[in-house]
């Protein structure tokens, strides 16, 4: 076969049999009838049978420490498992509260006590400023910036390249502007581009001056173990850089097992100062008496510790690393010279990030719905859901067994290239 030529240096006629041609792929594709999702970023059911294990515990029901984890109290979580995260995290165990089953629920609560009570080193609470805004890397987590949304708090957006947020940019917002109280990072394979902060832009981040005294990094490390590849990203280490700049508040952290044992009932985590996590158990207690110990003592159990939850995660590796190279093969072997669409090549994490044609991201997700691929709506990673270029498309390969993630992915370059066809030709 010839090497493809990029669309934009078609002549008219050549253009339209290309146009052709993908309308005849397109409409062949339609009468296949499939039903395939790449929407939502879950563990598959092979993923979820490495942890059926957990069905059969805990043995016993004590903690190492001899608590009855069947009642009431340790708010802060169990001991062991605090300790076993701690490491992962890397951060100190007295640093570290282990509690229900989302990290989310856990974001949420933070943004209501600060709302309502305000920050450890803030001056008054969040819902008495007359403005509050946060910076957004974009493209970035829908559900961080439908949170947001739902506090009414005001959003401004900086781009993510392969080293995390533009900390550039960051910077010159957060100087110059007290409204702007703090911002989203997800610093280890980032949602949905697999970027990892460097340790310099971590630094920064840490350093920067803001003028909120008050300013909140949300370091949303969901991802945190999750590699595909042999080289495990190390995330920087924020609170300390944080704590060495005299910001010790600045960082809160967050992560869960949603992703490493079940989605629906793992254990989140929450990171920070002495004094942050004293602040967070302090307003969790108006609500809680405790969280599920046995969830904890089991999850302690099942992995023994962090380097069984290391081996745990080369498991899912194994399940998870050949449907991204499919992902990719399908669309270099589709898409590579036509000029129409770029993607990432995540070493971890659970996504890829797919830019189409400049105005056609809404149209080729619509296509492909209409041929039976689900994707997420275009524009999610954005917020208000409205990416400016309508460009992005936040492709999820985890969930669909190995030959549907190829037959999707070969559907989507099909409307990638219909849609840009289209575009062109106009
Ligand atoms: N943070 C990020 C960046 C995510 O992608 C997700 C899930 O997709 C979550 C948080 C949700 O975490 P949890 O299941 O602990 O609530």
């Amino acid at each position: 076969t010839p090497r493809p030529r990029p669309l934009t240096d078609l002549g008219p006629e050549e253009l339209t049999a290309f146009r052709q041609e993908q309308q005849t792929a397109y409409d062949a594709l339609r009468g296949r009838g499939l039903s395939l999702d790449l929407t939502r970023g879950k563990p598959s059911s092979a993923q979820l049978d490495l942890s059926e294990r957990l069905l059969s515990l805990p043995d016993g029901t004590r903690d190492a420490h001899g608590v009855d984890v069947r009642n009431y109290g340790g708010l802060e979580g169990i001991r062991e498992l605090r300790e076993m995260f701690a490491d992962l995290l890397g951060v100190e165990p007295a640093q570290l509260v282990a509690g229900g089953s989302s990290s989310l629920v856990m974001m949420r609560e933070v943004l209501t006590d600060l709302w309502l009570k305000g920050a450890v080193d803030g001056v008054r609470p969040w819902s008495e400023e007359e403005k509050v805004t946060f910076i957004c890397p974009v493209p970035g987590y829908d559900r961080h910036f439908t949170l947001l949304s739902w506090f009414g708090i005001d959003t401004v957006t900086v781009p993510m390249d392969e080293h995390g947020p533009d900390v550039e940019a960051v910077a010159a917002l957060a100087a110059a502007d007290p409204s702007i109280k703090g911002m989203w990072v997800v610093p280890t394979y980032a949602n949905p581009t697999g970027s990892v902060v460097t340790q310099e832009v971590a630094a920064r981040l840490a350093t920067m001056e803001t003028a909120a005294p008050d300013f909140k990094i949300f370091w949303d490390n969901a991802y945190a173990l999750h590699h595909l590849t042999e080289d495990e990203a190390k995330t920087a280490d924020v609170l300390s850089l944080a704590a060495a700049a005299g910001h010790p508040h600045r960082p809160i952290m967050f992560a869960s097992t949603s992703k490493i044992t079940f989605a629906g009932a793992g254990v989140a985590f929450l990171g920070g100062s002495v004094e942050n996590v004293a602040w967070y158990v302090g307003h969790l207690g108006k609500g809680s008496i405790g969280p599920d110990k046995v969830n904890q003592l089991r999850h302690a159990q099942f992995f023994g510790s962090p380097e069984g939850v290391r081996d745990h995660m080369r498991q899912h590796r194994a399940i998870i690393a050949p449907k991204f190279a499919a992902v990719d093969e399908v669309l270099t072997s589709r898409l590579e010279g036509l000029g129409v669409a770029t993607w990432t090549r995540p070493s971890g994490g659970y996504f890829v990030s797919l830019d189409v044609l400049d105005g056609t991201a809404g149209r080729v997700v619509e296509l492909a719905r209409e041929a039976g691929v689900a994707l997420t709506p275009a524009g999610a990673s954005f917020p208000g859901g409205h990416d400016p270029d309508d460009r992005n498309i936040r492709l999820a390969p985890t969930f669909p067994e190995l030959p549907e993630v190829r037959e999707a992915m070969d559907a989507v370059a099909t409307c990638v290239a219909l849609a840009a066809a289209e575009k062109l030709s106009h």
